[in-house]
C-alpha cells in the first residue's frame, strides 16, 4: 500500500477503526502499533494517540540515509483544537524527533491520571 500523502487523517483513522470492528479487535498487531501520548494545549486534555507502522508512516529519502515519518492530526474530545503531530524515526523504527504543534507529548502516567480525574469528575457529577 502507498500512501504519498494523508490528507485527512480522520477518514483514515476511520476506517482504521473500522476494520478493526470487522477483525475483531486487535490482537497480533501489536508489534506494529506505536503508542503517543499528547496533551492540548488549550484544554488540558490528555489524548491517547495510536498509530500503525504498516499504515501510516511515509518512506524517508534523504541523502542515503532512509527513515520514516509520521504525520497526524489529533483531535480530542473536550475542544476543537487541532493539534499536528509529526515524529520521524531512523530505518529501523527508532525516534529520532519528534514535535507538535498546539499540544505537547506527555508520558503514560501522565495519561492515567488524566483519566482517573476525569471518571471521578464524571461519576461525582452524576
Ligand atoms: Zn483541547
Amino acid at each position: 500500500m502507498k500512501v504519498q500523502y494523508l490528507t485527512n487523517e480522520v477518514a483514515v483513522a476511520f476506517f482504521q477503526k473500522l476494520r478493526s470492528l470487522f477483525r475483531g479487535g486487535a490482537g497480533t498487531d501489536d508489534a506494529h502499533v506505536l503508542i503517543f501520548y499528547v496533551r492540548c494545549n488549550r484544554c488540558g486534555e490528555v489524548i491517547r494517540v495510536r498509530a500503525d507502522r504498516r499504515w501510516d508512516l511515509l518512506q524517508e529519502l534523504g541523502d542515503g540515509a532512509a527513515g520514516y515519518s509520521l504525520h497526524k492530526d489529533v483531535l480530542g474530545t473536550q475542544c476543537n483544537a487541532l493539534m499536528r503531530m509529526l515524529v520521524l524515526f531512523d530505518g529501523t523504527y527508532r525516534i529520532t524527533h519528534q514535535e507538535i504543534e498546539g499540544g505537547r507529548f506527555v508520558t503514560p502516567a501522565e495519561y492515567e491520571a488524566f483519566q482517573r480525574s476525569r471518571d471521578q469528575g464524571a461519576s461525582g457529577r452524576a
